[in-house]
């Protein structure tokens, strides 16, 4: 018989014991369980970070992870204990097990892992790369699908990721992305959102986001999701949590099992699909207390909980990774993997970045080990055309790294004669990942991205980076 490349055995999930890490030594499970205590000790900057781990890490660890935030970091630190604990989950980690560990590497990203000078960047890297700015109905509300809208309810997460799409907005600033901010206040924002979605009957689906929704007042979100499951046109709600698996214990409290079950009754009666979407890229972090509020959530009644994970150079991007994942997700946890994304092309994410090849080979190599419900669609998020699965090119240019993608719709809000159809859109592969002739024909650019971009879409149709 062939070997087979990925071998399946069912795996328990494990909740790393805590206690191993000097800074946690004396934490109780009834103070772990509790998500004020998790909220309370974030590690926010390097000095927690030692409080943490003391003397287990090197002195070069702690300013490795004080010259990125210094330097090209997009988002500041912050990393709830649970998060924290499921980096080096099967040890005491010691320096070389954190610099190699999955989680760390996204979530506790250093310096010395990004790619030096110029190229840790690509030519044509920008805040906002997905445009979500342009396409906002009203602030916060990105109406970029015919039928869909995204709603960002606040700028927060309990949990900042090294590689976030939405780092123009989301978190705290750095030195290096000064975050903008929303103008209007919380209260008016979501009630102008209400009003474009009773306004605006061609919208059925409506992702609730951010930032993650853990982070809102219960009782803020629950009045919003019931606001609109009272709209007629809205079949199906959304709400996006990281936190479901950075901070589980926020799932798990008493109030917000009760709420999301009372919004889960509404939606059942109103025949509208409630649904819970996560972000997990490693396998590792799916714990029983994962499992413990992803359960909570179904028993509440929520129709699913999917995951939308990111792939990431260094951290997921090889298929026994991905599968392991996605098996931990669905028999640990009963959550569907559902995406796995292209990173965005924003600063500072070459080094986690992989190339839209690399991407249709992990979707081939993914096909005939899960249930078809539960294989994960490979996207490429394309600037003004969407989510496109990675076997939609249109065409690729293999030599610079640029594949083109045709819009199947204008956005949300483009006036009717806007041609969006007739134009190619584009995404970029990382610049270290292409053959020497097409790194040299983007280090003839460097330093003046709009040129490269501008040469990028010239040399085929017009794009909209003109
Ligand atoms: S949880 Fe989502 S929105 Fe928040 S930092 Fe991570 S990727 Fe960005």
């Amino acid at each position: 018989m062939l070997e087979q490349p990925y071998e399946y055995t069912a795996r328990a999930l494990v909740e790393p014991d805590w206690r191993r890490l000097p800074g946690f030594a004396d934490v109780t499970a009834q103070q772990w369980r509790s998500a004020q205590w998790q909220r309370a000790h974030c590690v926010k900057d390097v000095r927690q970070l030692q409080r943490v781990y003391g003397d287990l890490l090197d002195g070069s660890f702690y300013a490795d992870v004080a010259a990125d935030q210094a330097g090209r970091a997009t988002m500041s630190l912050l990393l709830p204990p649970q998060m924290l604990n499921t980096m080096v989950p099967a040890a005491v980690p010691d320096t070389a097990a954190m610099r190699a560990d999955p989680v760390r590497r996204y979530m506790l990203p250093v310096a010395s892992d990004r790619l030096p000078g110029a190229a840790a960047s690509h030519p044509c890297a920008v805040r906002d790369s997905l445009h979500e700015h342009e396409m906002w109905a009203v602030e916060g509300l990105t109406h970029r699908y015919p039928t869909k809208v995204l709603a960002e309810l606040l700028a927060t997460c309990p949990q900042y990721c090294g590689h976030c799409t939405r780092m123009d907005l989301v978190g705290n600033s750095t030195p290096a992305v000064a975050k903008l901010r929303f103008a209007a206040k919380p209260a008016e924002r979501h009630a102008a959102m209400l009003d474009y979605l009773r306004a605006t009957p061609s919208v059925r689906d409506v992702v609730v986001s951010g930032g993650d929704v853990a982070n809102l007042p219960f009782g803020t979100l629950e009045a919003f999701v019931s606001a609109l499951l009272q709209i007629e046109s809205v079949r199906d709600v959304r709400l996006a949590s990281k936190a479901l698996m950075g901070l589980p214990q926020h799932w798990l409290q008493d109030d917000v099992v009760a709420g999301m079950t009372r919004l889960a009754a509404t939606a059942r009666q109103r025949g509208v699909s409630l649904a819970v979407h996560t972000h997990v890229n490693a396998a590792q972090q799916v714990t029983p207390l994962v499992a413990e509020a992803v359960r909570a959530m179904l028993a509440a009644g929520v129709r699913d909980v999917r995951n939308q994970g990111v792939l990431l150079r260094g951290v997921n991007t090889t298929a026994p990774a991905l599968l392991d994942l996605c098996f931990a997700l669905l028999d640990g946890a009963g959550v569907t993997p559902y995406y796995l994304y292209l990173c965005d092309v924003v600063p500072g994410a070459e080094h986690w970045r992989v190339s839209l090849a690399e991407g249709q080979t992990l979707q081939a190599d993914l096909m005939g080990y899960l249930p078809g419900f539960a294989t994960p669609r490979v996207v490429c998020d394309v600037p003004y055309v969407g989510k496109r699965w990675v076997h939609q090119v249109a065409e690729y240019d293999r030599e610079r790294g640029i594949s083109y993608w045709t819009p199947t719709h204008p956005t949300g809000i483009a006036p009717a004669d806007d041609g969006a159809r007739a134009r190619r859109c584009t995404y970029y592969d990382p610049v270290h990942t292409l053959p020497e002739s097409g790194r040299a024909w983007w280090r003839a650019r460097q330093g003046d991205p709009v040129a490269a971009g501008r040469a990028a879409a010239a040399s085929r149709v017009a794009s909209l980076a003109d």
